[in-house]
């Protein structure tokens, strides 16, 4: 073969050596083979290449690799055959002469394809930028054609390549099947996507797919005249750093910052640009869910992703994109399977949406252009409006969004709280009736013990709260499939920035309030991995619907004339705590964190009831799962520890007491009663003390007596861990196993309120509080650790374990501690 034909690392034969120029393709393909070491400049030995050897074998950086036949035709290389004379670098290691100046020119030669809607310049462009020295060539086989003009700019070599107008990327119009084969096939180094900024919104949309094809993109913010003649006004700073390209207003017309893009273009094709970051765009969690079965599959075949990056191919499946389909065929052959699963996503997608899948993926597209315009551009007073939208003046306006925000929240939790009352009480009479009917059948004994007084009442003292939290979850999906939680989430931006989180960290925090494992799950939708912990550490001091029954117990014994405000004060306290938390990871841990992203503002949508209801259903259902499963257990085994051992000295001597009495003829049998009664109290509390848990308790009481809590408090937390709701039925347990069944919901109540310490004082307000806020505060529930391990990795699971524990002991410490001062 000769030299001047051995185009890229695939052409170079065995034993050959060659040095790197280039590197083709999407963002996805390229940075791995340049992690891989084939980077501009690099050397390469071929180790071996019969003529249908797949994959190549390389010797790169001291280490061998090896390449697909695919992989390395991406690579374009200028050979070193020692064959030809002189081209092997001396021993300095520099090439000779010819050789140097053949990489130069490869390595200095940017290709750079124009893309854009019709009429927004770009010819203009192209006759600025390459002054005369354009030529009109047509490409075979295709009636639309493009223009290419070369230009020499700081020791570059810049080939533009005007290409025809488009509005998007797609299949149906010649121009756009043509736009497509050339980002896809000639590799252009640099595509410059030229928009009219006068009409920013519809422009973008060709952006948006830009952005799903990981191209390398300079943007021109072309016709920026006509933008500011409007009284419009761009902050193309902040546009770019949440786009992750450069961009650059222009003025194709008189060639006004055309220089400037150029500059652009040349940094970001050397990878020298700062703004440059892969993003993107969120299409919400029923795409994105499709998107992460479909791309498995392909990903089973690397050769696929050499071309287009696959996240573009699962997207453009989805929208059933024959040219894709064509593509996928052609290197795996039978796509049947594929086309299953994608059409089956695709189904249940179009069901969900209730319109079609190109609608689907438009809309989303179009809230992502909307959220970055909403951040960057200021229309005129006078801007004629568009329709749809004009609720978003309202409801993300800089004035009226917060107190609607705050309005929608007030509405959501005061239903939870106050509509869940009504059928609590039904469940509650449910549940006594059906451990009274428990005991009647099986009568007394261990079995009946352990299943009423062990399944039932554990299990049903925390069933109750089921209504409560299926309501708050049916807002929060209310909130999420109108769209109105990304609005929240854009008019929270601006203060989330403030404690160094993302306005897209407030959604899973608020759905901190309900459960902290879908809350933890949400964190998916944050792009950046450092927000996405700041989050998980913050989420559980946002008070999980599960405390709320420990709130509600001691407030209401504790604090009769104040409940509201005591509930308030402990939800504000966990907020606080949270936004203390993020800030100090953020100035810690995560410095320099200040990445941004756009905040989607997704189609308003009209929920059907179905699709709400689902949504309500799917989160209610990890929280019945956790009452099958951890509460269950968790009742049983507390139950066990508390029942066991029997018997001990002390019981013993009460037993014998009973007997006497029983035998004592000189007492009237009323006398007896009394006498019997009060035996079979203290036995009862003789037994818990002693019992497994009892001496749980006492072992661990030093740690929690400086924070005024007795050793039925102590285990009561310990068993939190479970879950958080079992904290009450473990007080319940420990606390009021003396009174009778039929006075169990009011039981627990009367035995905090009447209850006495071996010095005779009682629980006092002070010592509920710090409970409460220790509740609030301290390590999250086994779910929760084992989301946040999931999620993020165990190290973070386990300081979010001692972070909180900590956190939680030092304040309850600080309030008692304080608090005795003063009362
Ligand atoms: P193309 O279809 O993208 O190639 O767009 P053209 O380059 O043909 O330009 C379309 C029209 O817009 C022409 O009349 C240009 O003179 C005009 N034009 C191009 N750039 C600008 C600009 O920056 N400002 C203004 N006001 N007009 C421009
Ligand atoms: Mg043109």
């Amino acid at each position: 073969m000769k030299e001047d034909d051995i185009k890229t690392l695939a052409d170079v034969r065995e034993g050959g050596q060659c040095v790197i120029v280039k590197v083709n393709g999407h963002g996805g393909f390229r940075h791995r083979v340049m992690e891989m070491g084939f980077v501009k400049g690099e050397r390469v030995t071929v180790l071996k290449n019969a003529p249908l050897q797949d994959p190549i074998e390389y010797k790169i950086m001291q280490s061998h690799v090896s390449l697909r036949r695919s992989e390395a035709s991406h690579i374009e290389v200028v050979a070193m055959d020692d064959v030809t004379e002189g081209i092997v670098p001396d021993s300095n290691g520099t090439f000779s002469e010819s050789v140097q100046r053949r990489i130069t020119e490869k390595t200095k030669t940017i290709t750079v394809a124009l893309v854009g809607n019709p009429n927004c310049g770009k010819t203009s462009f192209f006759n600025h930028a390459t002054g005369l020295r354009e030529h009109v060539g047509n490409y075979s086989g295709v009636t639309v054609s493009s223009k290419v003009g070369t230009f020499y700019k700081d020791g570059y070599t810049i080939n533009l390549v005007d290409l025809p107008g488009t509005y998007s990327i797609t299949e149906y119009s010649p121009e756009e099947l043509y736009v497509r084969e050339y980002i896809t096939e000639q590799h252009p180094d640099v595509v410059l996507n030229i928009v009219d900024s006068s009409n920013l919104e519809r422009n973008l949309f060709l952006t948006t797919q830009l952005i799903d094809m990981n191209v390398r993109m300079v943007m021109a913010l072309n016709m920026y005249d006509e933008l500011e003649g409007k009284g419009m006004a761009l902050d193309d700073a902040q546009l770019e750093k949440m786009l992750g390209f450069p961009c650059a207003p222009t003025n194709s017309k008189t060639g006004k910052g055309i220089d400037h893009v150029l500059d652009h273009i040349i940094s970001v094709y050397e990878e020298a640009d700062e703004v440059t970051k892969h993003i993107h765009i969120n299409y919400g969690s029923e795409v994105e869910g499709a998107i992460g079965k479909i791309k498995p599959l392909i990903m089973e075949h690397a050769e696929v992703a050499v071309d287009f990056p696959f996240r573009y191919v699962a997207i453009k499946l989805l929208e059933n994109d024959s040219v894709t389909y064509k593509h996928l065929e052609k290197h795996i052959g039978d796509v049947s399977s594929i086309r299953q699963v994608v059409d089956q996503c695709r189904t249940e997608i179009e069901a969900e949406y209730g319109e079609d899948m190109v609608s689907v993926i438009t809309g989303i597209k179009y809230g992502f252009i909307r959220g970055a315009l909403a951040e960057t551009l200021t229309k005129s007073l006078d801007d004629s409006s568009d329709g749809a939208y004009d609720v978003d003046k309202i409801l993300t306006n800089k004035w009226l969004g917060f107190p609607v925000l705050i309005f929608f929240l007030w509405l959501m939790f005061q239903a939870t709280f106050s509509l869940g009352a009504i059928p609590q009480g039904w469940i509650e009479s449910g549940v006594e009736w059906l451990g009274e009917t428990m005991r009647n059948l099986l009568g007394e004994g261990m079995l009946s013990d352990l299943i009423v007084d062990g399944i039932i009442a554990g299990v049903g003292g925390v069933i109750v709260f089921l209504p409560n939290i299926l309501i708050l979850f049916f807002f929060i999906s209310l909130l999420e499939d109108t769209g109105y939680m990304a609005r929240a989430a854009f008019i929270m931006d601006k203060l989330m920035h403030k404690m160094g989180l993302h306005g897209k960290s407030f959604i899973p925090l608020l759905t901190g309030f309900g459960c902290g494992v879908p809350a933890i799950m949400a964190t998916r939708t944050l792009e950046n991995p450092k927000d996405r912990i700041i989050t998980m550490m913050a989420i559980p001091f946002m008070s999980c619907s599960a405390r709320l029954p420990v709130y509600l117990l001691f407030v209401s014994v504790f604090f009769e004339n104040h409940q509201a405000l005591i509930l308030l004060g402990i939800y504000l306290l966990g907020i606080i705590v949270a936004v203390l938390t993020a800030l100090l990871l953020k100035k810690t841990k995560f410095k320099n964190n200040s990445e941004q992203f756009v905040m989607e503002l997704p189609p308003y949508r009209i929920p059907t009831a179905r699709n709400t209801l689902l949504h309500m259903w799917e989160k209610a259902v990890q929280y019945l799962k956790k009452m099958g499963s951890v509460i269950l257990v968790a009742s049983v085994i507390i139950w066990a520890l508390c029942y066991f051992p029997t018997h001990n000295e002390e019981t013993d001597k009460i037993d014998a007491l009973v007997e006497a009495t029983e035998s004592d003829s000189s007492l009237s049998q009323e006398e007896k009663e009394t006498k019997l009664g009060e035996l079979e109290l203290s036995r009862a509390s003789a037994q818990k003390e002693n019992s497994y848990i009892g001496q749980m308790g006492k072992f661990i009481e030093p740690v929690v007596r400086p924070l005024g809590f007795d050793w039925k408090m102590g285990v009561s937390i310990l068993t939190g861990a479970a879950a958080k709701e079992i904290i009450v039925s473990s007080l319940g347990v420990l606390y009021h196993a003396d009174l009778s069944a039929d006075e169990e919901s009011e039981g627990l109540k009367t035995a905090l309120a009447a209850h006495r310490d071996s010095d005779g004082n009682p629980i006092t307000p002070l010592v509920a509080f710090g409970f409460m806020v220790f509740v609030l505060l301290y390590y999250p529930c086994v779910a929760a650790v084992t989301a946040i391990a999931k999620e993020s990795n165990r190290k973070w699971a386990l300081f979010s374990v001692a972070y909180t524990t900590m956190v939680a002991w030092v304040v309850s410490f600080i309030i008692h501690q304080v608090g005795q001062l003063i009362f």
